[in-house]
């Protein structure tokens, strides 16, 4: 499969528009996450409250960013563990190549780990001459199918049952059966002897605890629990953000993030793994490596308005309130991150130069940032970036056509700010509009204006090819009451 980009994300999702059996698999989304997770928050007291308190405790550790991160690694270092600093995403695979070169493995078992997607470890191990063995079950397949995650949480959404039936067929070699039990003991017996080779496991962090040096990651399948106690060394990747100062914290975010993720009050496993084992005889590996990763968070940081994206807790409740990506799914973003946290963290880690397009894949209607438990403002950042491409300080060259056109825009709005608050220039617009509308109302609304017109007005183009536009009322409010037909009509 062809890799989009977050470059050509327009037209990445025309296609999407276009292709039914995408839509099919989305629906997934709305059947099974949107409904269970409105019923899994009705089953705590205060999830308002939960909420501040969450991004209470998210804030008071991002402004003491370095002070926590350090309380970690002593922790952790104290409970045997090793630490390892990246400050990107090329470092950290190459701190990885390396541990597992160490331990003489030429396979290992990973966890999902968003983290491990956004620096394309696989790619990396694989050149190594390493064999990366994904063991999530939406993972695998996805990674059978030579394809990349579509969403945080579900990285297979965007495939149907039979899909994935044509998978196995092909890469797996079994009959052709879409029966759930057969595909899902099948992946069991091949991966429960990748676990048994394995000497290294690789996982991801959902929170680490400063206080203790524990690290928290939340699953349903259980391969993590078995990516990290059988091998003989465990390599946690772990972005910066994801510290937290103080075990009693986690039962704020453990409420939190399995309903607003998945629907449920909490996941089937927590793996809470504090440094190596302690006997011999204990479960568990002997040498546990957290690489710390910067990879562009630190810029995130330093600035108010994007100092909330590190608040992030990739639960995917925004992608599956988001009507954007309900549409188009998660490869149209051509980033691992997709949706409305997609469109705001992709373009701060990648460069804005090369994302450009993405603060514009929303509608800001809001829905992101009213479900999203740690209150992060999605609608706010998106405007933030948009600002940023607007101002040309992320647009390149003075030539770029996109700044010039982001400059137009700007005058457009200017201009028309500017006459609708003046009650002349406001009056005058409305009679004018009135006039030139007659060319292409019908029946009360603009519909699709297409051919002269939709070159002359590329904006009117744009919007009603889509969706009708309401028409201009044929006398206003004011014209009414000024001539007592409101009266009238409120008589009778
Ligand atoms: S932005 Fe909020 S809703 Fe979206 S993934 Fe992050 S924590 Fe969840």
């Amino acid at each position: 499969m062809q890799q989009l980009t977050a470059e050509t994300f327009d037209q990445n999702a025309r296609a999407a528009l276009r292709d039914p059996v995408l839509h099919g698999a989305l629906r997934n989304l709305a059947d099974n996450f949107v409904g269970r997770r409105k019923n899994a928050i009705a089953s705590v007291d205060d999830w308002e409250g939960l909420r501040e308190k969450a991004r209470a405790i998210k804030e008071e550790t991002l402004l003491h960013l370095d002070e926590y991160l350090l309380k970690f690694v002593e922790s952790a270092e104290n409970a045997g563990a090793k630490i390892h600093w990246a400050r990107d995403g090329k470092e950290a695979c190459q701190i990885v190549i390396d541990l597992v070169k160490q331990s003489d493995a030429k396979m290992v078992v990973k966890a999902k780990s968003m983290a491990g997607e956004e620096i394309h470890l696989n790619e990396a191990l694989e050149k190594a001459g390493i064999e990366p063995v994904e063991t999530d079950l939406g993972e695998w397949i996805i990674q059978l199918a030579g394809e990349t995650p579509s969403h945080i949480v579900v990285p297979a959404i965007h495939k149907t049952k039979e899909q994935i039936a044509d998978i196995f067929v092909e890469k797996v070699g079994i009959e052709k059966t879409d029966n759930v039990d057969v595909l899902t003991k099948t992946t069991r017996r091949i991966l429960r002897e990748r676990f048994a080779e394995a000497e290294v496991g690789i996982s991801g962090v959902n929170f680490g605890v400063a206080e203790t040096g524990t690290i928290l990651i939340l699953e349903n399948e259980g391969n993590i629990r078995l990516t990290t106690s059988l091998t003989k060394t465990h390599i946690a990747i772990m972005g910066i953000e994801k510290v937290i100062p103080k075990f009693a914290d986690l039962d704020v975010f453990l409420k939190l993030l399995p309903r607003s993720g998945t629907g449920q009050r909490l996941t089937a496993y927590q793996s809470l793994i504090t440094g190596t084992k302690k006997n011999a005889d204990d479960a568990g590996p002997e040498e546990v490596h957290i690489v710390l990763m910067d990879n562009g968070r630190s810029r995130m940081l330093s600035h108010p308005v994007t100092r909330q994206s590190l608040a992030c807790i990739r639960c995917g409740a925004c992608l599956n309130a988001c009507p954007v990506y309900q549409q188009v799914g998660g490869h149209a973003y051509g980033s691992v991150y997709p949706g409305p946290i997609g469109a705001v963290i992709t373009p701060q880690l990648i460069g804005i130069s090369k994302a450009k397009q993405l603060p514009y894949a929303s509608s800001l209607c809001g829905a992101c940032k009213e479900v999203c438990p740690v209150k992060i403002d999605i609608p706010e950042l998106l405007l933030h970036l948009r600002a940023e491409i607007t101002d040309g300080t992320a647009g390149g060259s003075p030539d770029n056509p996109e700044r010039k056109r982001r400059f137009a825009e700007s005058l457009a709005f200017k201009m028309y700010g500017k006459a609708w608050s003046g009650q002349f220039s406001y009056g005058l617009g409305i009679k004018a509009a009135r006039l030139m509308q007659k060319l292409i109302v019908r029946d009360g609304k603009i519909g699709k204006a297409s051919g002269l017109i939709a070159k002359l007005l590329p904006p009117l183009g744009a919007w009603t090819a889509w969706r009708d536009a309401p028409a201009v009322a044929p006398r206003s409010f004011r014209e009414m009451w000024k001539d007592g037909s409101i009266a009238e009509a409120r008589t009778k």
